[in-house]
């Protein structure tokens, strides 16, 4: 069937049927790349972004490679420092933080020239205050401290990574009044692979480093993503005339921290923890979200207890930065289609804290796989049915900035074109193969691993066992939530079992990955063709792969787990519900006409004739774009969830208080389970009806077409 599709396309570049009706298929597609080649910069457009291309013309039937520009706000190390005073006004230290991640020449060769200690978008400043506590600086965290009479204000908070991502932790404390905050790794959430009396600490053994750190951005992501100050506008060069204005770094809103944070090595935690003992409460150690057995690797052999605190000596925090607007870029290659206007695209991340040999550098080396695979098959004479788009993303670490970005800035194009948007980050941490999906990608990803040998069991394949919902984190967000594309994030992750992951470390590196990561490589080579296959079969499947019918029945799943937040019940669903089910039969509907129209194509002992295989094509593409712009269907309208109007997508968003994790139909959720507001949750309510209806209809005017 992808035979005759393209063989259809082909009869029409060959000389007939040019200038047939609604301009041809070939006609359309070459518009339809010349459009794409002016949108992503093949050829210079309104003077900003895009550089070096002057009076280019593109080559659209050939591969092509090219580079563009975005200017974001960046923040860089110049000095910092942690250390304790007898009382406000001491002038000479009690104890001074290392702040250093240890040397090893011989066993980590490049751990010599590592980075210095920041957290990305961290505020500037100088803070001395009392020291507390914050176990993981969940929204439960803070009310534990404030129903046990601990009060933050004026004092520096301590957390342990985990549970809520770390711009949230800084968010929550600088909301409650803290002066500065410091976050550590804390063995115990290592698990059993990191277990320190049965591993030694890396690089002798499995186990953490105790001077290993964890960068990182503390942009608030859930309020949004991408440059601070350009929220849902491209962030041109600021040089250049008509760029639009930039927020002041300061006003209300902006999505990075008032206040100052750095991150700390468990072995500089330690005696600040040690000097909490005994002061305010313990917290609990089987306490929810807490891992199982928590108490097994943690730091209670150092003589830590946890208790909440305040100290009574107090901590000063230093932290210098530099912030400035600075170019960031981001790499692009594409593969032209036959079905020029309808593209697949594929992405990875390209900088990283240290060395990133895991974080990106696994999935880069993955995705190089992939393209060498496509160019492989392009030599062959192969040519996909849609048009490839490959993008290795700048900035990523500090907030997705060059993806969000560039989703920012071909916003309109994205959402008429795209079929999917593929993301690789981390491929390989350990040995847990993780996938994040919307639902109508999960049947083709759990098809393609099946064809994968597992790289660590003899005689068998990749299994999927569930997809979960993508909430953040990584460069999907600005095509999922913004832009309302299918999206896929997957890579072999850390399980509790395997060798600790120095994420984000010096420790992150090749000597690390290529002797308790993935020694033989086999792990790379797995998600290499997970996304090579996966690549290839939206690129020339006749009929997308999206099973939106999955989709359907995930809404009636999520619709379950608003009936089990409080007050639910004062709401009718009633309407949602009856709508997932016709949004389920409406897509079962409309894919069997696809695979009807798509054999029919495909039809060799009665092929249909040339004008009924354009009429055939045309419906098929009908259906296609009904498919593609399923989940486009939840964006509804243009206010997007209360408080945070970047993103769009009321289907799934990044928890307004997780950041990672996905909260499901998000504006009724929160509504309901944070802000306990019943009247918000049924305009909630309206608007979901609104998008699912017009979800609905999308796929019944493809039944028409
Ligand atoms: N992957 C980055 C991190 O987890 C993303 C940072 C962000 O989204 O702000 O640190
Ligand atoms: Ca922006
Ligand atoms: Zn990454
Ligand atoms: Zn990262």
């Amino acid at each position: 069937s992808l035979h005759a599709l393209t063989q259809d396309t082909q009869r029409r570049r060959h000389g007939h049927g040019r200038r047939g009706r609604n301009g041809g298929i070939v006609t359309r597609a070459k518009r339809a790349l010349r459009r794409v080649a002016r949108k992503v910069g093949l050829v210079e457009r309104r003077g900003h972004g895009a550089h070096g291309h002057h009076g280019r013309r593109p080559e659209p039937q050939r591969p092509r490679v090219w580079t563009d520009t975005y200017y974001s706000l960046l923040t860089y190390p110049v000095s910092a420092s942690v250390s304790t005073f007898a009382n406000s006004s001491a002038s000479e230290p009690t104890w001074r933080a290392k702040l250093k991640e240890d040397a090893f020449p011989t066993e980590d060769p490049t751990s010599p020239a590592g980075a210095g200690i920041w957290h990305g978008f961290s505020a500037n400043g100088t803070a001395r205050g009392q020291l507390v506590y914050a176990s993981r600086g969940t929204q439960a965290d803070f009310a534990a401290l404030r129903e046990r009479g601990i009060d933050v204000r004026g004092k520096v908070v301590l957390m342990q990574y985990g549970g809520v991502f770390r711009g949230l932790k800084v968010k929550a404390a600088s909301e409650a009044g803290a002066l500065a905050v410091l976050i550590y790794d804390d063995p115990a959430a290592d698990g059993p692979g990191g277990n320190r009396t049965e591993h030694a600490a890396y690089p002798a053994g499995q186990a953490r480093n105790p001077s290993a750190v964890q960068r990182g951005s503390v942009q608030y992501l859930s309020s949004y993503p991408g440059d601070p100050l350009t929220p849902g506008e491209p962030s041109y060069n600021p040089a250049l005339p008509g760029t639009p204005e930039r927020l002041p770094r300061d006003s209300e809103g902006v999505n990075i921290p008032d206040i100052p944070s750095l991150p700390l090595s468990y072995g500089d935690a330690i005696p600040l923890l040690k000097s909490l003992n005994g002061r305010g409460f313990q917290w609990e150690s089987d306490r929810e979200g807490m891992p199982a057995g928590w108490r097994e690797g943690d730091l209670g052999a150092e003589g830590v207890e946890y208790w909440a605190g305040p100290s009574e000596e107090v901590v000063e925090v230093v932290n210098h930065i530099e912030e400035k607007t600075t170019p960031i870029w981001n790499t692009y290659a594409v593969i032209p289609g036959q079905v020029a206007d309808e593209v697949v695209v594929l992405g990875n991340h390209h900088d990283a804290w240290t060395f990133g040999a895991v974080d990106p550098n696994s999935g880069t080396a993955s995705v190089h796989e992939t393209v060498r695979s496509l160019g492989t098959l392009l030599k062959l004479g192969w040519k996909p049915l849609r048009t490839i788009l490959l993008a290795g993303w700048d900035a990523e670490e500090y907030g997705l900035i060059g993806s969000t970005e560039f989703g920012e800035d071909f916003s309109t194009w994205l959402q008429e074109h795209v079929v999917a948007y593929l993301n690789v980050d981390v491929a390989v941490g350990g040995s847990e193969y993780d996938l994040n999906a919307s639902p109508s990608l999960a049947d083709l990803l759990a098809e393609v691993s099946q064809l994968v040998p597992h790289p660590d069991k003899e005689g068998e394949t990749l299994k999927v066992t569930e997809v979960s919902p993508l909430g953040s984190g990584s460069d999907f967000t600005v095509f999922l939530q913004r832009l309302g594309l299918a999206c896929a994030n997957f890579g072999l992750d850390r399980g509790a079992n395997d060798p600790v992951y120095h994420y984000h470390s010096n420790y992150d590196s090749f000597a690390w990955q290529s002797r308790f990561g993935d020694p033989s490589f086999k792990r790379h080579q797995a998600i290499a063709r997970v996304l090579g296959l996966a690549t290839v079969r939206l690129a020339s499947d006749p009929v997308v792969p999206l099973n939106t019918t999955a989709y359907a029945v995930a809404l009636s799943s999520y619709l379950d787990k608003v009936r089990a937040l409080p007050d639910a019940d004062s709401l009718d669903l009633s309407h949602l519900d009856a709508l997932a089910g016709k949004i389920e039969r409406a897509s079962a509907a409309i894919l069997a006409r696809g695979a009807h129209l798509a054999s029919r194509l495909a039809d060799r002992t009665s092929p249909p004739s040339r004008h009924k295989a354009h009429a055939l094509v045309r419906k098929l593409r009908g259906v296609n774009r009904a498919l593609r712009r399923f989940e486009g269907g939840f964006l509804g309208d243009e206010h997007g969830l209360q408080g945070r109007e970047w993103y769009r997508h009321l289907g799934v968003a990044p928890g307004r208080w997780l950041g990672y994790g996905a909260t499901t139909l998000p504006g009724l959720s929160e509504a309901l389970a944070l802000d306990q507001d019943v009247e918000q949750a049924k305009v909630e309510v309206k608007r979901l009806e609104k998008a699912f209806r017009g979800i609905l209809s999308g796929l019944e005017h493809a039944q028409t077409l």
